[in-house]
């Protein structure tokens, strides 16, 4: 076994349904963990998917041929500057895979999304983590930490957890000093909530900055996580970079033609969108009436600073039925996180809490 591996845990993953209700006896568990989408996916999806239910015996197309069809329709993009991931999270894999090895260096976050680091360590890189502040990137001090052997520099946009944003300016003058043969991800897993408009168009950018590439989803709002589809848009020879290290049938068939499918309904998604901005609300209005300090969130999850222990407050929520993200487990020990959820849960939850916290 590689050294490194004796310093990471494996994913401490959130908890499943069935384990609480069995361990609490409870009949109805809401998960809001994971920031899934509480309205599910579109019809559409679903119908496409059931179209290749014979065909379980193929092999995936490799090429994924009709949804990269629909994907560079839809951002007028050529076929060489996409590619799919079993979800982003292999996307992160194969970049790691493919950039990062011993004697180089890696620059992310801290707190962020953990796959960054977790794949940097198995690769061997030294890692460089640089504490948020007020939640969002310090992208000064990431910068300076840059040196000749810096490969990959991991943005989070929106970050997980905190859900605060990189403004477009922001992005530009950082990715204007950043070394052309450093890779800049942005990993925009919560794209399609994102309401802010000085938010980067990173569609644009991959012109002007060929060493950027942007990933996206269709685990959060097109509600298809259990399916694990994601792509990264770039230019073409970075994607080809990443396809050499690429499995052959990494998106599964099924996967595929769900997504094909689930690209055609922007009406299901910006409904997913509006909701989420009214469940935003209503944690806002919460966290103003108790005196929380939240950060405003441009995804579909808000992290909460509950005063004491987020530990406690999650499991006092596990109590009633709700799952909760603590904070422990994801480096900030004084809040939980929560999946927006629809009305009901929403309502549920923050009554829960003001019990708790009164
Ligand atoms: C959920 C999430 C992902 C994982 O997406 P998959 O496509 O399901 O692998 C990636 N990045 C961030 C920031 C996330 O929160």
């Amino acid at each position: 076994m590689k050294e490194q591996l004796k310093t990471l845990k494996p994913y401490q993953p959130g908890k499943q349904v069935e384990e609480v209700k069995k361990e609490l006896g409870l009949e109805k568990i809401e998960k809001l963990a994971s920031n899934e989408n509480p309205f599910g996916c579109s019809p559409k999806a679903i119908k496409g998917m059931q179209k290749v239910f014979g065909e379980l015996a193929i092999y995936p197309d490799g090429y994924a041929t009709v949804l990269r069809k629909k994907i560079s329709a839809h951002f007028h993009i050529s076929e060489d500057q996409i590619i799919f991931g079993n979800g982003t999270d292999e996307i992160i894999h194969m970049i790691s895979r493919a950039y990062l090895e011993p004697g180089l260096n890696t620059i992310m976050a801290d707190l962020t999304f953990p796959q960054y680091k977790r794949n940097a360590v198995i690769d061997g890189a030294e890692v460089r983590e640089v504490p948020l502040v007020h939640g969002r990137h310090d992208l000064d001090t990431m910068r300076s930490l840059i040196d000749e052997n810096t490969k990959v520099i991991w943005l989070c946009n929106p970050n997980n957890p905190s859900g605060e944003y990189i403004r477009e300016s922001e992005l530009t003058a950082f990715l204007d000093t950043v070394p052309s043969d450093v890779l800049v991800v942005s990993d925009e897993a919560y794209y399609e909530y994102v309401t802010a408009e000085d938010y980067p168009q990173s569609l644009n950018l991959i012109q002007s900055y060929p060493n950027l590439i942007f990933t996206r989803t269709f685990s959060k709002a097109y509600g298809m996580a259990a399916l694990r589809i994601g792509y990264g848009i770039a230019n073409p020879e970075l994607i080809r970079s990443l396809e050499a290290v690429r499995e052959p049938f990494n998106a599964s068939r099924l996967a595929q033609a769900a997504a094909a499918e689930a690209l055609e309904d922007q009406e299901f998604i910006a409904k997913c969108a509006e909701k989420n901005n009214e469940g935003k609300q209503q944690y806002y209005d919460f966290c103003d009436d108790m005196g929380l300090a939240c950060y405003p969130t441009q995804g579909n999850f808000i992290l909460i600073d509950v005063g004491g222990s987020g530990e406690e407050a999650f499991k006092y929520l596990l109590s009633k039925g709700y799952i909760v993200r603590s904070g422990a487990a994801l480096g900030y020990p004084k809040g939980i996180r929560i999946t927006i959820g629809n009305k009901e849960q929403n309502d549920a939850i923050i009554s829960h809490l003001r019990n708790y916290l009164t």
